[in-house]
């Protein structure tokens, strides 16, 4: 039977076009019927336990071996816990005796078990308890599978490419993922910021985002083409969309390698004014395509995926490693390291700190940093060793005031201090630098500009504060206006009091790599543009093509517009004036 066409329309959240196989991924809620066993029953239901074991148990040895070889050990260590829970002799022996007693198949039974463990874990003071349940809830959707015979392919078992549909990616999910076997992202949640959207651009990879209802309306198996630069994604298209998109697959291919032409040549506009074109990474290993696009520095490095997907905190030695690596790999280019900004749409279930009811508002990023001198300590003290490897820069997430700033550099010289005595080396001339992305903070820019050496506008949170506008949520993404003239307004005074007190102001929002926007952020005078990899040769082709003098006069008349809307049409206008190519897929 020929199946319907369906299309779906979201968020564009990191271009490109996939075609491929749905591979939805599990978000089970395991509701299984229970089932009643006969006395004589019982011990074929414990072989069946033991079995189910064991099969568990190779599974998450050979898991751990492969993440081990290809990602580090320290990724791996997350199944040594899974491997914990399954051999833990109290739950199994749980298990058996209520076999015996309630005469219940084991699945029944084991499903009761995890849940009632869960449920205490959930709620003790003990925080390394409550660590645990994240374990028990993977490992027992593992044994409960092989108990059903239900085959589950997960992401780091991948066999095939396929483009992975789900209500939401977690920051572990995407961790896990390789670009090799991952066609394409699509998700229920989540706007063009939301870590998903960033993870997809720095995987290379389409990602349309905000459909609300992928997971409901796509089945495994479903033939889907991604569209990730309009945001929308075809179930079962018509061989006549198939082919239309084949085509627009083939000349977005050709257009990227027409823009490899560009890698060479200096990132700067036609009166000559230098602009700096820096990466985001989210891995010490992304630093590949940083170098294969010939970026002029690391404008990002967001250390917390390298919390992520391990048991317990990493250590000193561990930072270290990674930062060293990052940096010697990019010398003599910098690389500017930024503080754990852990919280908002990035959980670490290693840490469990408590949900809260407003968590991009909460306790995240240096809040929390600053009232845990333990972590970041750690982390301060190994980028600055690494700093002796390269030139590493410092950069403190979500700083909301002058307090808080001088109490993040007053934790960092403590840590220059410790370093010394221990006659340990570290860059003596290390620059620091404050994300601006809290409105307190741009409006304070003049004062907190004397406390650092640069600034770096986060406008994904910026945007998201100015505007009372979650980033991460489809609902009201229509709201999320990257070009509202309360934006631009506050870049500008940003950009202005940096440059007042001599320091060089970058942006590393995703704002960075919209080429809509490029001549204008050109001309309010921004310094530095720090973005994925992905976006870098279209910005510079953009700023190739426009002179300084030129950009100042477009950002002045587009500073006296009243709406976002009005701010976007003059914008296209110009780009198709300016790089009429570049222009053409933003309709
Ligand atoms: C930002 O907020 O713009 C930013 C770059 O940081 P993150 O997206 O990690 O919050
Ligand atoms: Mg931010």
């Amino acid at each position: 039977m020929k199946l319907k066409e369906m299309i779906l329309k979201g968020i564009p959240a990191a271009p490109g076009i996939s075609i491929g196989t749905a591979y939805l991924l599990d978000s089970e809620e395991f509701v299984i019927p229970r089932r009643k066993i006969k006395k004589e029953d019982v011990p074929l239901e414990i072989e069946r336990f033991n079995k189910c074991l064991a099969k568990t148990r190779k599974e998450l040895l050979e898991i751990k071996g492969k993440i081990a070889d290809e990602m580090g050990s320290e990724h791996a260590e997350i199944f040594s816990a899974h491997l914990l829970v399954i051999e833990d002799p109290i739950l199994i022996n749980d298990v058996i005796s209520r076999i015996e007693k309630d005469l219940q198949a084991v699945e029944t039974v084991f499903l009761d078990i995890m849940k009632r463990y869960i449920d205490v874990l959930s709620k003790t003071n003990d925080e390394y308890l409550r660590e645990r349940v994240s374990d028990i809830n993977d490992v027992g959707k593992r044994v409960l599978r092989n108990l059903l015979g239900t085959k589950q392919e997960t992401l780091e078992t991948l066999k095939e490419k396929v483009i992975v549909v789900a209500y939401d990616l977690s920051p572990s999910d995407t961790a896990l993922m390789h670009k090799r076997n991952v066609l394409a992202l699509v998700t229920d949640i989540g706007g063009r910021t939301s870590h998903t959207a960033i993870m997809a651009k720095s995987l290379e990879i389409p990602a349309v985002v905000g459909l609300e209802v992928a997971t409901a309306r796509i089945k495994n198996g479903d033939f889907l083409i991604v569209d990730g630069a309009h945001g929308q994604v075809l179930v079962n298209p018509t061989q006549e969309n198939l082919k239309k998109y084949e085509l627009e697959q083939r000349k977005f291919l050709a257009f990227e390698r027409d823009l490899d032409a560009l890698k060479e040549l200096p990132c700067q506009t036609l009166d000559g004014k230098r602009i700096i074109l820096a990466a985001n990474i989210e891995m010490p290993e992304d630093v590949k395509s940083v170098l294969e696009h010939k970026a002029d520095a690391v404008g990002l490095y967001r250390t917390e995926y390298f919390y992520m997907n391990r048991k317990g905190l990493p250590t000193e030695e561990e930072h270290y490693a990674a930062c060293k690596y990052v940096a010697e790999k990019m010398y003599p280019r910098p690389v500017v390291v930024r503080t754990l900004d852990l919280g908002g749409d990035k959980f670490l279930s290693n840490l469990h700190v408590p949900r809260e009811m407003n968590p991009f508002m909460g306790w995240r990023a240096i809040r929390f940093c600053l009232a845990r001198p333990d972590i970041f300590k750690t982390q301060l003290s190994a980028i600055l060793r690494a700093s002796a490897h390269g030139k590493i820069k410092i950069m403190y997430p979500l700083i909301s005031g002058l307090d808080e700033l001088k109490r993040a550099n007053s934790m960092l010289e403590e840590v220059k201090d410790d370093l010394r005595k221990k006659n340990i080396k570290f860059d003596e001339k290390i620059e620091v630098g404050a994300m601006i992305e809290v409105p307190s903070a741009a409006m304070t820019s003049d004062i907190l500009a004397k406390e650092v050496n640069f600034f770096s506008i986060g406008t994904n949170d910026l945007i998201q504060y100015s505007l009372a506008v979650d980033r991460v949520n489809e609902k009201i993404a229509y709201l999320y206006e990257p070009a509202h003239p309360a934006v631009l307004r506050f870049i500008k005074t940003i950009i202005d009091n940096g440059h007042a007190n001599n320091i060089w102001v970058g942006l590393c929002g995703e704002m960075a790599g919209d080429v809509l926007l490029t001549i204008i952020l050109v001309g309010l005078g921004l310094d530095h543009f720090s973005m994925s990899p992905v976006n870098m040769l279209e910005v510079k082709r953009l700023i190739r093509a426009i002179s300084f003098k030129k950009a100042e006069k477009i950002a002045e008349k587009t500073l006296k517009l009243a709406t976002a809307a009005e701010v976007e049409a003059f914008a296209r206008e110009k780009l198709k004036e300016v790089a009429p190519d570049l222009a053409m897929g933003l309709d």
